[in-house]
Parts: C-alpha cells; structure tokens; sequence
C-alpha cells in the first residue's frame, strides 16, 4: 500500500521522574511487566505516579506532550493511558487553530475572597454541559481545566444528537449504519449516523456558559481541601484557591487524585482504537452508509497466536466516495492494545481490501478505559462524566449521557444547595446538606447494571 502526502507518527517514549507506593498482587503482575515495558520504574515512599514526556513525535502533534502528569495509584495511571500515555497526550494536546479559547469567551473567575455555590473541575464535554445547565439554575459557577481544545472525533446517533438540540453540531449525517459480522452480508441497524463537527460543539457549548454567566480559570486543580467552617477550597496551579460550597469533579477518566473510587471493585478494561482520515483509491465502502462495525477476518496467520487473541473491528465513516475516515478498534481489552498492534492491523487490513492511501490529513488516538470501579458515594466531592464512569461498556461513549444527564443533575444540586431538599439529605437538624448523601443520590446515575454486567464479563473471559 502507498502512502503519501504526510506521514504515520510514532511516539518516541517516556521517562518516569517519581514513581509512589503503587499496589501490589497477582492481580498486578501483567501490568508492572508492562510498566517495565514501558521504560517506567516503580518505588515505594511518594504518594502519587509522575511521569513526564522526554521525546516528541513531530512539532506540532506533540505540544504541551513534555507536560508531567501525575497519576494517584496504578489504575489511575492505566485510566490515563498506561503504556499508550505519550499517545493519549498527542492526541489530547492536538492543535486546533479554528477553536475559541476558553478564556477568550467566559469572564474569569473573580479575584476577590467570594464563596462560589459550585466549582466545576474540567472543561471537556461533561464540565462544559453541567456548568452551564447548573448556572441557568441561578448558581453562581467556575469552571476550572486546562484551556485546551475538543480533538476527538465524535460520532453520535443522530436522533440523539437532535434531541439534545445539537443537530447543528453535527458535520456530516449517514442515513444508516451497517455491520458486518463474519459474511459479506451487511446488516443494517436502521438508525442514522452523524459525525460531530468538534469546532461547532465546542463553540456551542461555550457560548452556552457564557449565556449562563460561568466564569472561568484556566489552571489545573491539584487537590480540593475542606476548609473548618466547612467550604470545599479547590487549589489551583501558582497556589490559586477557589472557594466554593461544592465541587464537582469533571476532569476525564483519570481523575484518581481529586476523587475517592469505590475499594475493591473491579479493574478497569480499555478501548483502543487507532484512527486515520485518508484520502484513498478503491474505498469499496458505499459513502451513504456508516460502518460501525466491520468485524470480517482479513489477517488469517499474519500476526501471531497473542496479537490473535483479542479480535478488533472495522470503524470507517466515508465523508465522500475518497475521503473516509477508518479506525481499527479493539473494544476491551483487560491490557490495552497497543495503538502500534493497531495500526499494523489497520494497515493490513486496508492493504488485503485493496485500498490505497494517497494522503494522510489526521490520525486518531482513541484510549478510552471502560468498566473499573465507581466513585465512592461517601466523600464531599462529586463526579461527572467519564469520571464518574458514566462511559457505556460496550462502546464507549458517554458524550451523549454527559449531555443529556447534565439538566437533571444541575437541578438536583441546585435544589440541594438552595435548601429544597428532600429531608433524607440533611444533617440531623442542621440547617446544611449533607454531600455524602447527596453522593448516593448520584449512585444510581454513576452506576448502572450494565456497567455491572460488562465487568464481570471482560473480568472473567
Ligand atoms: C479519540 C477519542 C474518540 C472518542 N470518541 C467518542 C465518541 O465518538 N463518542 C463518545 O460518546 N465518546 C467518545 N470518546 C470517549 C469519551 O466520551 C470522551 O473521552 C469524552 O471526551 C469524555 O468527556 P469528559 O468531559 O467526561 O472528559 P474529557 O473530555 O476527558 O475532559 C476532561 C477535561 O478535564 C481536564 N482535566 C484533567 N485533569 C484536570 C485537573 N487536574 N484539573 C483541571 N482540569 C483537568 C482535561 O484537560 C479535559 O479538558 C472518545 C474518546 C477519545 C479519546
């Protein structure tokens, strides 16, 4: 198969500065041989993971890549990335010249000693979503995250999307979605595909915030203490502290150092996926169908018995006759697939369909942990989004349950927090709320059967 027009980027690596007291076990083993793998070293004494990005892959993929990261324990560093982590960040700190800045459109959060009713920590689409549905409560909101761009290629049902009236926000429409099991025979799902346009929803959810009145900072948060007459302050890069009565914590799958999860549940599984946008000759795809799931077998004895093991699909949205996006995807893996067994399978694959590459516009990096244990309901700090594992096991979305949950949750905190509550969530007779109950009032979102089902499933296969 030819390529040209841009080349396929690899990471170069990774290095670690500090590594902390990390569990240990059986359970464990796979991993710490991967860490080994990985060029990473394990001590014990410090209380949280740190590694830092010591090469880039190119100029531009890699900004802000050498940035430290720090992990609290070793499944929140496998939530974050694990050995895929400099490929997690290329693809989190892509640049996006056509989006706003965050801080170009929301007033920043003021300077002066004022109690905030809430604190939202990430501005992802979770973050973004319950900031705004919780401002139009009356709340007054700060947002808090990295002012980074959306770069992740959604794809959304479209009757979803439109009921979220977001149908703007979607670039191209298929009007229906195929899969392929182990025949040629397609089957059809009968439900439009669309492809979100990441600029535009980010545009629109900003412009929602700002219509809100959410104000802003961009800094990363490093810890939320409680303060004695019984505030949460959320401390912020340069020592910044942000005062609020309520922290919810939006900041992504990898959230272990600002939020408590559940003991003793199960491990995390992750999807990887390895994307490219081509321009191509003989794409055998016809462009008004989506294909969500090609699942036939092309690879037969090319990769070994262990790469074998765990199968991976097709994923290829056609934006014309040659323009086509395809993701080789693994959908869980116990150990992630790496995003380098990923694309050699992609590539074959295309190759054995008799595709040819004639330009590269983008790669996608797709590292999404699935199943892994809840928030803890107990502590004062609530969840949201991927952190709050609201992430559909068996696909891996959670855009579209972050959207369309973020009305209900903002109403029930602002109910809480302006004292119409229900009596079950106060403190004996005082006059305050109680946020651990207001924790379990959130269990039945953050968990679901499903959830339940798939991690005994991937456990235990
Ligand atoms: C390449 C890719 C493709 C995907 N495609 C889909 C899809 O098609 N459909 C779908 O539903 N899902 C998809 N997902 C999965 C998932 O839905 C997304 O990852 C989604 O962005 C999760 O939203 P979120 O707002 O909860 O978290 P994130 O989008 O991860 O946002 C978290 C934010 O918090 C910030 N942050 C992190 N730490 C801190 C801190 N300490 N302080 C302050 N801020 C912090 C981060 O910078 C980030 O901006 C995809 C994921 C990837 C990686």
């Amino acid at each position: 198969m030819g390529l040209s027009g841009a080349t396929i980027s690899a990471p170069l690596g990774c290095c670690v500065l500090r590594c902390g007291a990390v569990g240990g076990g059986k359970a464990l083993k796979a991993d710490a041989e991967r860490w080994r793998r990985a060029g990473w070293s394990r001590r014990v004494g410090g209380p949280k993971v740190r590694c830092v990005a010591t090469e880039k892959h190119d100029e531009t993929a890699a900004v802000g890549a050498a940035v430290g990261v720090d992990f609290a324990d070793e499944e929140d560093y496998r939530k974050g990335g694990g050995g895929e982590l400099l490929y997690v960040q290329m693809q989190s700190t892509k640049p996006m010249e056509s989006q706003s800045k965050i801080a170009s459109k929301l007033s920043p959060i003021s300077d002066e000693n004022t109690v905030l009713d809430l604190v939202i920590i990430g501005c992802g689409p979770a973050g973004l979503s319950l900031a705004s549905e919780s401002a139009k409560k009356g709340l007054t909101v700060g947002l808090i995250g990295p002012d980074l761009p959306f770069t992740n290629n959604y794809g959304v049902w479209e009757d979803e999307f439109k009921d979220l009236g977001l149908e703007s926000c979607i670039e191209h429409v298929w009007k229906d979605t195929i899969v392929y099991l182990d025949n040629n025979k397609p089957i059809l799902i009968g439900r439009s595909y669309g492809r979100v346009h990441r600029d535009l929803l980010h545009e629109e959810l900003l412009k929602r915030c700002y219509e809100a009145g959410v104000t802003y900072l961009n800094s990363k948060v490093d810890k939320i203490i409680e303060s004695p007459d019984g505030h949460r302050v959320v401390c912020c890069d340069k020592g910044r502290e942000i005062i609020c009565r309520l922290a919810i914590v939006a900041s992504g799958a990898a959230s272990g150092r600002l939020l408590e999860y559940e003991v003793g549940g199960p491990r995390v599984c992750v999807q990887t996926a390895y994307g490219v946008e081509v321009e191509v000759e003989n794409n055998p795809y016809d462009p008004s169908l989506m294909v969500f799931m090609d699942y036939r077998d092309c690879f037969k004895e090319e990769f070994s018995h262990t790469e074998q093991e765990n199968p991976t699909f097709l994923y290829a949205m056609p934006m014309s006759p040659t323009r086509v996006f395809f993701e080789e995807t693994c959908l869980a893996s116990k150990d992630a697939m790496s995003f380098d067994l990923l694309k050699k399978r992609l590539m074959y694959r295309l190759n054995a369909m008799g595709i040819r590459i004639l330009k590269v516009y983008e790669e996608e990096w797709s590292y999404i942990p699935v199943g892994g244990s809840l928030p803890n309901t107990d502590q004062k700090n609530l969840a949201f989004g991927a952190a709050a594992s609201m992430v559909h096991p068996a696909t891996g979305y959670s855009v579209v349950r972050s959207l369309s949950e973020a009305p209900r949750y903002a109403s029930v905190i602002s109910d809480i927090l302006g004292n119409r509550v229900p009596a079950e969530y106060m403190l004996g007779n005082s006059q305050n709320y109680s946020p651990s109950m207001l924790g379990k009032h959130f269990s039945g979102i953050y968990s679901s059967w499903l959830v339940r089902f798939y991690c005994v499933k991937v456990q235990t296969s």
